[in-house]
């Protein structure tokens, strides 16, 4: 039973036209009532949900006015926490925002913890842990095609899939119960067989959302990508080419040592992360570090190798160089730079019988040509050519994948015990595992401590 206030900022810190202190637990109202004075609905605490009050946010004490607000009032079970909820929008500055927490505090209300409202809303059973951490998601998505899958997963899809998964689960387990009363081998026998029949299926599922995690966690991290090739072939041309063509999303993900700022470029859905920006943007002095050294390096560190070549000197001993670099089973395009010289020094095509399998994409970074067919190709090489999620659940959130993983294991057992003759109350067991380890995704068979380490990588007021 929770039975504590909390309050927290709930809005980044920082200037903004309005900020909010958001306030949850059994005195939220009384709380809101001592620091927030109404100018007309003067008896609001007694009034319903669900509204807006206007007045001002005041030191009881000292007589103070704060700062002009707007509280929302929101009454336990229909808030987001499930408990009373108040909201007071004030300006959007530290201080007004900062003093209005303190005189929470100061009245009744504790500091909140990360994540502990929505923990809270885990707890009280309005998301399951799933839709819980959809949230962050959603707050850190990178494109519309990331933000589609979060909110998918908010609505409760995976969620639905999972326990779809989990009651089938039970009615093996009901099955295997039930041949226990009609003893007979060869109902048994005939029984186990069919819940053989229904874990293969089962696993087929599995498998599909496990194969599928790979594309998530892209939609969710971002692919991390390095633009390589010898000083002057136009790497820097070539991203400032992308980044004009498609906005860069700029993620400021706060840590507990220092603020790591990301910058993604959205290529057909999907978020790029190229990896070392600021070695891109270098100026020329340094420019000889940039070469095959440190090609070497960063080819170590990424998911996608865009590699250039300058039409314009064809191709150089340096170049091959770097080609010796190239690791074999890559997602490696071969950028043509510069096609728009007189005279070309690279006949894309013999380059194209060189690489094999590799994509040859001959562009203009300077004049903007051939950047439609190089996003293309960076879509079909990561996605297999595949962006569209409008009908699939996919797993963005390595947690899950792992759940599925020991899932899967289970269901392995199940089969393979069942096919060696296991008798049915030693393939419960299995069965009872898979069914436990499906309920970490949603929360409904994990520990205490991890929903506490879950809830604790979100931020605070969220
Ligand atoms: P980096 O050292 O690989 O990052 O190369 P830069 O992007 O700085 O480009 C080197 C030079 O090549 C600059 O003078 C660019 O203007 C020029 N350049 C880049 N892309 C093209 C292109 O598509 N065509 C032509 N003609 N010149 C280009």
């Amino acid at each position: 039973m929770i039975e504590d206030t909390i309050a927290a900022i709930a809005t980044p810190l920082g200037e903004g036209g309005i900020g909010i202190v958001r306030i949850s637990g059994p005195e939220a109202i009384e709380v809101g009532q001592k620091i927030f004075k109404a100018k007309y609905n003067k008896e609001w605490y007694n009034g319903p949900g669900f509204r807006l009050i206007y007045g001002h946010v005041h030191d009881k004490e000292t007589g103070e006015i704060v700062d002009e607000a707007l509280l929302s009032i929101m009454r336990k079970p229909k808030s987001f926490t499930g408990e009373d909820v108040v909201e007071i929008n004030c300006h959007g500055g530290m201080l007004p925002l900062k003093k209005t927490l303190e005189l929470a505090v100061k009245n009744g209300a504790r500091l909140a913890g990360p994540g502990e409202f929505s923990k809270r809303a885990f707890l009280n059973g309005k998301l399951d842990l799933a839709q819980a951490e959809s949230i962050i998601d959603i707050i850190r998505s990178k494109t519309d095609t990331g933000l589609k899958i979060s909110m998918g997963q908010l609505q409760g899809r995976l969620s639905a899939k999972v326990n779809e998964m989990q009651s089938e689960l039970l009615g093996m387990l009901a099955q295997i119960e039930a041949n226990i009363d009609f003893p007979e081998d060869d109902i048994e026998e005939a029984s186990l067989k069919q819940i053989c029949r229904r874990s293969e299926a089962m696993l087929q599922e599995v498998n599909k959302l496990i194969a599928g995690a790979e594309n998530g966690r892209i939609y969710r991290e971002g692919v991390r990508t390095v633009i390589i090739g010898r000083p002057n072939v136009g790497k820097s041309s070539l991203l400032n080419a992308l980044l004009k063509e498609n906005r860069a999303i700029v993620t400021d993900i706060p840590g507990t040592t220092r603020d790591i700022i990301e910058e993604f470029i959205n290529i057909g859905g999907i978020p790029l992360k190229i990896v070392d920006t600021a070695g891109l943007r270098e100026t020329e002095d340094v420019v000889e570090k940039i070469g095959v050294e440190r090609s070497k390096e960063l080819i170590s560190r990424a998911d996608l190798i865009l590699f250039v070549l300058d039409a314009a000197e064809g191709v150089t001993a340096d170049d091959y160089k770097i080609i010796k670099l190239l690791p074999k089973n890559n997602n490696i395009i071969v950028i043509v730079n510069k096609i728009d010289v007189e005279n070309s020094k690279i006949n894309a095509r013999e380059l194209k019988d060189k690489f094999n399998d590799t994509a040859v994409i001959e562009i203009s970074a300077l004049q903007g040509r051939g950047l439609e067919q190089l996003e293309q190709e960076i879509v079909k090489l990561v996605m297999g050519g595949q962006v569209s999620v409008d009908d699939q659940i996919l797993i963005t959130n390595m947690r899950h994948k792992q759940s599925l993983e020991k899932a899967k294991l289970h269901l392995v057992e199940v089969k393979n015990g069942i096919e060696a003759g296991v008798p049915g109350d030693l393939v419960s067991i299995d069965i009872k595992n898979a069914w436990e380890a499906l309920g970490e995704i949603t929360g409904s068979t994990v520990s205490e401590d991890l929903i506490d380490k879950i809830f604790e990588d979100f931020c605070i007021g969220k």
